[in-house]
């Protein structure tokens, strides 16, 4: 059984069944629920910035860092195929691919092909399976733009967001309410001119912020990961963040994953199950007709035959 082979570290079985999850292929379910009970262990860290911010040099220096210190890394980058990016970021990650021979790393890269909801089932799943094979960190590695990635986000117990100087990425990330999912923040590209305003911009935005939910004060570090400056840091920072939930946050973190795993398979079971029941029925064959007629409209058609469905 595939599930089987991965708990006992067969890369290939993993390789497959992270396949198999990403084409949502019959089956991989079945091994997901296999591997949960062994789950739990890795400590997830999520990478997030615009695209250009410096995550893939980033995440190459953070794996290389990692390895010397004696631990086993699993990477998923996840690309959300938009108009902008069109895939084009995957390039860029020929780096990591130093790595490709140690058998300490594993690198999975995902894309957008299908609905919403897709990218983010993949995500959790191959995460569980990183996590089952034994990893000890995962980097998770996303845009941070798509629909998809807010609920990605949940994955990782902690968040660095990057940003550069160049991008006014300070005011962008309050606009965008980046600083209340930001657990440590990198100031990337720091040979650039303006960082070290940037930096005190940022710096003094965290000062200025309402009461946070928790006790952790985000760090801002300074890396320049062309050189490879500063990684070590914002790794020391990353680990700091994972002890500090042990002792105080790991509850929420759990509940608030797992919510929100929970609600990417219960929706979609939702949408296929209703639809299973109720299409192609008679009821249904009557309510399109009425439609088309114009005897009722489809906002009100809709509701009520899910409605008259939960109601069943
Ligand atoms: P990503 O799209 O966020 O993954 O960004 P990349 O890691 O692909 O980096 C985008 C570009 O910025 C590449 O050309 C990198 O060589 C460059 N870059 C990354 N880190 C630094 C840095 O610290 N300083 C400078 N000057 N350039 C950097």
């Amino acid at each position: 059984m595939l599930a089987e082979r991965v708990l006992t570290g067969d890369i290939r079985a993993a390789a497959q069944l992270m396949r198999d999850i990403d084409d949502d292929a019959q089956g991989a379910t079945a091994h997901l629920k296999h591997l949960y009970p062994h789950t739990g262990h890795a400590h997830i860290i999520g990478l997030t910035g615009a695209p250009g911010a410096g995550k893939s040099t980033l995440m190459d220096g953070m794996v290389h860092h990692l390895r010397r210190q004696g631990k086993t890394v699993g990477v998923l980058a996840i690309d959300p195929t938009s108009p902008y990016s069109g895939g084009a970021i995957l390039g860029d990650r020929v780096r990591l691919q130093r790595h490709a021979d140690d058998g300490g790393v594993f690198i999975k890269s995902i894309a957008t092909r299908g609905h919403v909801g897709g990218l983010s089932r993949s995500a959790f799943g191959i995460a569980t399976v990183m996590d089952a094979m034994g990893k000890d960190v995962i980097l998770v590695e996303t845009v941070g733009a798509g629909q998809d990635e807010v609920d990605i986000i949940h994955l990782a117990h902690t968040t660095i967001v990057v940003i550069t100087a160049d991008m006014g990425d300070g005011i962008q990330a309050v606009k965008s309410g980046i600083l209340e999912t930001a657990d440590i923040f990198a100031l990337n590209k720091a040979d650039m001119e303006g960082a070290e305003i940037a930096l005190n911009e940022i710096k003094m935005m965290l000062s200025m912020q309402q009461a946070r939910k928790s006790n952790w004060a985000p760090p801002v570090i300074k890396t320049l990961a062309l050189r490879n400056q500063g990684v070590d840091e914002l790794l020391r920072r990353a680990q700091d963040h994972w002890n500090f939930l042990k002792t105080d946050g790991l509850k929420d973190y759990q509940k608030h994953k797992m919510h929100t795993e929970f609600m990417i398979h219960f929706r979609r079971h939702l949408m296929e199950q209703s639809l299973s029941a109720l299409e192609h029925g008679r009821k249904w064959r009557e309510t399109m007709d009425s439609i088309a007629r114009y005897d009722i409209d489809p906002c009100s058609a809709a509701e009520a035959l899910v409605h008259a469905l939960l109601k069943k």
